[in-house]
């Protein structure tokens, strides 16, 4: 999705991917790698995001979060970004829906939880936070209250929950290859009719997305928030305004991979 939209723009610059070690030493190498080579940036993901935090000047976001997934070179400088929360609230706007003032049920507390409930608290959003393992919930639901006071409870996992008009997977139950995998969900996971958004983007509809519109929610997947997140990574890189990023065609490049 990148390298189309770097064609787009008329950018003669490349991405790539690199394997590389988590051990710390060598991501300590790797990143002063980076600033020797002259790239202009990377992505970082999973078991990174958390490593790469004391190498990197890290913006107010990412060190709420506690990861980065994007970092900028500037000036031999290397400055740390975290664009999934951002990146979870624009895919919400682009399907038409509502990001302020709603009623979550968030499943999962784990780095994704963590960008998605601090995004959803800073619109006023309240989220019941439901884990397999409660404690994490606890601790999630205690570092966003806070920052924004009351915006977080936690929930038992697959247990009755307050009326939500909002309900996140942020769990990796279905995804590839556990595609036969779902969440534990409350009996009234779709009494409400609740907007059913998952974060998994390979398959394109989980089990749960599935079960939703069956029941008639509207649903959505994780290809617009993984669009999202790349589209605010680019406009940091190139310093242009997210405006001109071609979104569009990012999105197509990967549907067309998908
Ligand atoms: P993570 O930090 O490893 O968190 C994993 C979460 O899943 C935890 O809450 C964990 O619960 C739960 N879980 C895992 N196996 C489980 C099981 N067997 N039963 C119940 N709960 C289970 O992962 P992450 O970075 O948040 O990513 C989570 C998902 O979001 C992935 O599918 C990823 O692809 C997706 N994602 C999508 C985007 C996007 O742009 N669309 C961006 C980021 C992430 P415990 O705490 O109990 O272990």
């Amino acid at each position: 999705m990148h390298n189309a939209a770097l064609e787009a723009l008329g950018l003669d610059w490349v991405y790539v991917p690199f394997d590389v070690n988590p051990d710390p030493v060598n991501v300590e190498e790797a990143l002063a790698g980076l600033r020797a080579l002259g790239l202009v940036g990377v992505n970082v993901t999973i078991p990174l995001k958390e490593a790469v935090l004391p190498y990197t000047i890290v913006s107010e976001e990412a060190a709420r979060t506690g990861s980065v997934n994007t970092i900028h070179n500037r000036d031999g400088k290397l400055y740390g970004y975290s664009t999934d929360g951002a990146g979870f609230l624009r895919a919400l706007e682009a399907a038409g829906q509502p990001t302020e003032g709603r009623q979550v049920l968030l499943l999962g507390a784990g780095g994704s939880a963590r960008a998605v409930s601090f995004a959803l608290a800073s619109r006023g959003c309240r989220c019941q936070i439901a884990n397999r393992t409660e404690a994490r919930a606890s601790a999630l639901a205690d570092d966003v209250n806070r920052r924004f006071p009351e915006a977080a409870t936690v929930t038992g996992w697959g247990a009755e929950a307050d009326e939500f008009d909002l309900l996140v997977n942020t769990t990796t139950m279905g995804m590839q290859p556990n595609e036969e995998a779902a969440p534990a969900l409350p009996p009234n996971a779709f009494a409400g009719k609740p907007f059913v958004y998952d974060l998994i983007y390979v398959p394109t509809q989980t089990r749960l997305l599935a079960a939703a519109a069956a029941a008639g929610c509207e649903t959505m997947n994780g290809v617009g928030m993984l669009v999202w997140q790349g589209a605010l990574a680019l406009a940091i890189w190139t310093g242009r305004p997210l405006e001109e990023v071609p979104v569009a065609e990012m999105e197509a490049a990967v549907r067309a991979t998908l």
